[in-house]
C-alpha cells in the first residue's frame, strides 16, 4: 500500500486514537487482564490495530504518520519503559507485559502508579516517580519495533516521542531529590534513543513538549536549553510539538532551541501563528495545528484557507506542513455512523479528510469546499441550536440572581429550626451500589425488552429499600440513592434540551476505560422536571430528610463535547438556568436540602494561571446561578471529588454552599489546613470513608479522623459522610462501613455533649 500523492503542502498526523472503533483494544484487554487469553493475542490485536490505523492514515493522504503514539496502556508510561525509568518497587530489568500493566493497574498486592489528568484533557497519565535510584537503561523494542511495522506497510513514519522536559515536569520526586537533578542522566537516555532512530535512518522525529504551553520555573526553560543543546548533535530532524494553547512567553524560548521544526495550535490558539512564523529560522519548518484535535465539531475549511494562504507565501510551501491541533487520542473514531447532527461532526477520520481538503487547496478541492461551507451555514442558522428565549433569559440575568438571600450566618440557624438534625449530621454522598440487577434492567429497558412502567417499577423498589437501609443504618440525611442513573452528566444531558448522544462515540479516558461524552450542540433548557419525582417519592417514604440531588453546571460541561460558536460561560449560564428550575421544583415538592455535585470544578482551570481568575468567575457564578434561587432555609450542599484545595479555596468558599462535602479519608484530613488558614466559614463534610477499596473502615478509624476534623473546625461546623457516592461498591461493606460510620458520630457527639 502506498500513500496518496500529497496536495500542495504536506500533512501529519501527531497522534490517531488506539483502542479501536469497535473498543477492540479494550475487550483484549480486559480478557488478558481475567486471564481469558494469552498474552500473544493481546499482543496480535494490538498490532492489527495499528496497522489498520497506519493504512487509514495514508489513504488520508498524510505526509508523515505516527509511530509509538499506540499504547496498551498510557504513552507516558510507554516513555518510562523507554528510558529505562520505571519505578522499581514493581521490580528491575526488562520490562514484561505483567509487570507493565502490574505499574498501570492496583491489584491486590501493589497499588499502582498514581494517575492523573493529562493537560486539561479527560485523557489521565501515569505519573512518573522520579529518584535517583532509576537506571535509566533504554529499552527500544517497542518503539523501534512499531517503526518496522508501518515501514512493512511501505508507510513514511515519524516516531512520536514524548519530550524530556514535559516527561520530568509531569512526574513527581519520591526520594528526597530535585528531579531536575536527573536531567544529565534523562538526556543521555534520549541521546541514546534518537541515536537509534537515526540509526535506522528516521528522518523526523516528533518530540511532544506541551508543557511550552504552561507557566514554566526558570529551571525549567534552563532544561530545555540543556536538553536541546545535546540533541542538536544528532542527525535526525526533530519537530518540537506544541499543544493545548499558546506558547506565550515561552515562544522565544522554543524558538531558541533549534529545532527543524515547531508545531504549535493555531485552534486553541490562532493568534500566536503570526508571531510564530516571524520569528523562525529561515530553515525552519512551521507545522500548522489547524484542524481541532479536541472537540468533534467539523472544521471551517476556508477560514483555514485564509490562515494558511499568508503563511505559504511568507514561507513556502515545502517549509509548511498541515495538522490537527493535537494527537486525535481525544476524539472518536468515525462520524460517519453517527444518526445525530450529520454532517456537523468531524470525528478522527473526518479530520483527516479535513487535512487532505486543506493540502489540496481550494483550488484543488473545490467541491470539498463548497459542501463544509454549506454545512458550516446550516448549522449557525440551524433552529434547533437556537432557542432565543433561553439565550434573552441568560442576557437578562442580573446581580440578585447570583446571590442567596441572606448571608450563611444568618441562613444557618434558620436551616438549624427547619431541620432538627443533631450536631455531626451523618449523610451520604447520592448514589448507592449499582448492583448487577439495576445495571441489567436498565440495558433491558434501553433495548425495549422491560417496559417503561416495569423499569419504573423496579427503580422505585430499589429507592424504597435504599431508604429503609439508610432509616436502619442510623443516617440522618437520606437520598434516594440514584438507582435511575446510569451516569451523572448523561443522565442529566438526556433530560435536557440541547445535548445529542452518539452510538459509538467513544474516547479514551485511561487504560481500557473509555467515555462517550454527551455533545451540547445547542442552547440549553429543561423542557420538565428532572429528578423531582424521584425525590418526592424517596421523602414520601420516611420521616427524615431525603438531600435532592443534582450534577452542577461546570460537572455537566466538562464532561461533555462543548459547542464551539459561543462562550463556555454562556453555555455554562444556560445549563444553570435549567437546574435552578429544578431546584426549585425540588423546593416546592417540600425537599429541604438540595446537593448539587461539582467534582469537575477545579479540572476545568486552565493551563495558565494567568487565566484562573476568568475561568473562576464564571463557573463560580454558574454554580451560585444555579443554587440560589432557594429559600433561605433550604439548604444547599456541594461535594467535590478531590482534597487539593489549596490554590482555589477562595473560588470554593464563593459558591456559598452551605455545606461542602469532599474527598479527605486517603489524605487524613490534610486539606483541613487550608480550610482553617482561610477561616472557611461555612459547613464541611470531609470524607472519613475511603469508597475507593472494599475495606470497611473500622469505627475507631473513622472517629480518629473526626478528632482530626474536630482540632481544626467547630463542632457545628462538622458533617459525616463518605468520601464520594457508592455505586461502584457492594451493600454488605456499604452496610457495614456506614453503620460504623454513623456509630463514630454518636461517640464524638457524647464526647463534646460530655
Ligand atoms: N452524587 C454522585 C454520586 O454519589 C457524586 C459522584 C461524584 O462525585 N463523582 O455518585
Ligand atoms: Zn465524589
Amino acid at each position: 500500500m502506498k500513500q496518496f500523492p500529497a496536495g500542495r503542502i504536506a500533512t501529519a498526523s501527531l497522534g490517531f486514537p488506539r483502542i479501536g472503533q469497535q473498543r477492540e483494544l479494550k475487550s483484549a484487554l480486559e480478557s488478558y487482564w481475567k486471564g481469558q487469553t494469552a498474552e500473544a493475542e493481546l499482543l496480535g490485536t494490538a498490532k492489527q490495530l495499528r496497522e489498520r490505523h497506519w493504512l487509514l492514515q495514508g489513504e488520508a493522504g498524510l505526509a508523515y504518520l505516527p509511530v509509538n503514539d499506540f499504547s496498551l496502556y498510557d504513552q507516558v508510561l510507554d516513555a518510562l519503559v523507554l528510558i529505562g525509568a520505571t519505578p522499581a518497587r514493581f521490580g528491575t530489568g526488562e520490562v514484561t507485559t505483567e509487570r507493565y500493566f502490574a505499574m498501570a493497574r492496583n491489584s491486590r498486592e501493589q497499588t499502582a502508579m498514581e494517575m492523573t489528568k493529562w493537560f486539561d484533557t479527560n485523557y489521565h497519565y501515569l505519573v512518573p516517580e522520579w529518584s535517583a535510584e532509576l537506571p535509566f537503561a533504554v529499552d527500544t523494542r517497542k518503539l523501534l519495533g512499531e517503526l518496522r511495522e508501518a515501514r512493512a506497510l511501505g508507510l513514511r513514519a515519524r516516531p512520536v516521542l514524548l519530550g524530556p522536559v514535559t516527561l520530568l515536569r509531569l512526574g513527581k520526586p519520591v526520594d528526597d531529590g530535585d528531579p531536575l537533578l536527573l536531567l544529565p542522566r534523562l538526556v543521555e537516555a534520549y541521546v541514546a534513543v534518537l541515536g537509534a532512530l537515526a540509526a535506522e535512518g528516521v528522518e523526523w522525529v516528533q518530540v511532544d513538549e506541551p508543557c511550552l504551553v504552561t507557566d514554566l520555573p526558570a529551571a525549567y526553560a534552563e532544561a530545555y536549553r540543556t536538553a536541546y543543546a545535546a540533541f542538536s548533535q544528532l542527525s535526525v530532524k526533530l519537530m518540537l510539538t506544541t499543544y493545548f494553547g499558546a506558547l506565550g512567553a515561552n515562544l522565544p524560548l522554543a524558538l531558541s532551541l533549534g529545532t527543524a521544526g515547531l508545531h504549535i495550535d493555531a485552534v486553541r490558539a490562532p493568534e500566536q501563528v503570526q508571531s510564530v512564523a516571524d520569528g523562525l529560522a529561515p530553515a525552519q519548518t512551521l507545522s500548522l495545528g489547524c484542524v481541532d484535535g479536541r472537540n468533534i465539531w467539523l472544521a471551517d475549511l476556508s477560514a483555514c484557507e485564509q490562515l494558511i494562504k499568508p503563511l505559504e507565501a511568507q514561507l513556502g510551501a515545502e517549509r509548511l506542513l498541515l495538522a490537527p491541533s493535537c494527537s486525535l487520542l481525544h476524539v472518536p473514531y468515525d462520524a460517519a455512523g453517527e444518526a445525530v447532527l450529520p454532517g456537523w461532526l468531524a470525528f478522527a477520520q473526518q479530520k483527516l479528510e479535513e487535512l487532505r481538503a486543506l493540502s489540496l487547496g481550494e483550488e484543488g478541492a473545490g467541491a470539498v469546499f463548497a459542501e463544509n461551507a454549506r454545512r458550516n451555514r446550516e448549522r449557525a442558522r440551524a433552529e434547533s441550536s437556537i432557542d432565543a428565549a433561553v439565550r434573552t433569559a441568560v442576557d437578562k440575568l442580573e446581580q440578585q440572581h447570583f446571590r442567596r438571600g441572606r448571608p450563611y450566618a444568618q441562613r444557618a440557624p434558620m436551616q438549624r429550626a427547619r431541620l432538627g438534625l443533631p450536631l455531626l449530621p451523618t449523610t451520604t454522598i447520592g448514589s448507592f451500589p449499582q448492583t448487577a440487577e439495576v445495571r441489567q434492567k436498565r440495558a433491558a429497558h434501553r433495548k425495549g425488552h422491560l417496559d417503561l412502567e416495569a423499569y419504573e417499577q423496579f427503580l422505585r423498589e430499589q429507592t424504597a429499600d435504599c431508604i429503609r437501609r439508610q432509616e436502619a443504618i442510623g443516617l440522618d440525611v437520606l437520598v434516594h440513592g440514584e438507582f435511575e442513573r446510569n451516569d451523572m452528566v448523561e443522565y442529566f444531558a438526556e433530560h435536557l434540551r440541547g445535548f445529542a448522544f452518539t452510538s459509538g462515540g467513544w474516547v479514551q479516558s485511561y487504560g481500557s476505560r473509555c467515555v462517550k461524552p454527551p455533545i451540547i450542540y445547542g442552547d440549553v433548557s429543561r423542557p420538565a422536571a428532572i429528578t423531582v419525582g424521584w425525590s418526592r417519592y424517596a421523602q414520601s417514604l420516611t420521616s427524615r430528610p431525603v438531600k435532592g440531588m443534582l450534577t452542577g453546571p461546570v460537572t455537566i460541561l466538562q464532561w461533555s463535547f462543548v459547542r464551539d460558536d459561543i462562550p463556555e460561560r454562556d453555555t455554562a449560564f444556560q445549563i444553570a438556568r435549567a437546574l435552578r428550575d429544578e431546584i426549585g421544583d425540588l423546593e416546592r415538592a417540600g425537599i429541604a436540602i438540595i446537593q448539587v455535585d461539582e467534582p469537575a470544578l477545579r479540572e476545568g482551570l486552565p493551563l495558565r494561571q494567568a487565566e484562573w481568575a476568568y475561568y473562576l468567575n464564571w463557573a463560580t457564578e454558574a454554580f451560585r446561578l444555579a443554587t440560589s434561587g432557594v429559600a433561605d432555609s433550604t439548604q444547599i450542599h456541594t461535594h467535590m471529588c478531590y482534597c487539593a484545595f489549596d490554590d482555589v479555596l477562595p473560588a470554593i468558599a464563593s459558591l456559598d454552599a452551605d455545606v461542602l462535602s469532599m474527598e479527605s479519608a486517603r489524605s487524613r484530613m490534610e486539606m483541613l489546613d487550608a480550610f482553617r488558614r482561610e477561616g472557611y466559614p461555612n459547613e464541611i463534610g470531609p470524607g472519613v470513608y475511603d469508597i475507593h477499596t472494599p475495606r470497611i473502615p473500622p469505627e475507631a478509624e473513622m472517629r480518629g479522623l473526626l478528632e482530626l476534623a474536630l482540632e481544626v473546625l467547630r463542632p457545628e461546623q462538622v458533617w459525616v459522610n463518605p468520601d464520594c457516592g457508592l455505586k461502584t461498591r457492594a451493600w454488605p461493606e456499604v452496610t457495614a462501613a456506614l453503620t460504623n460510620l454513623c456509630r463514630a458520630a454518636e461517640a464524638m457527639r457524647a464526647r463534646l455533649a460530655g
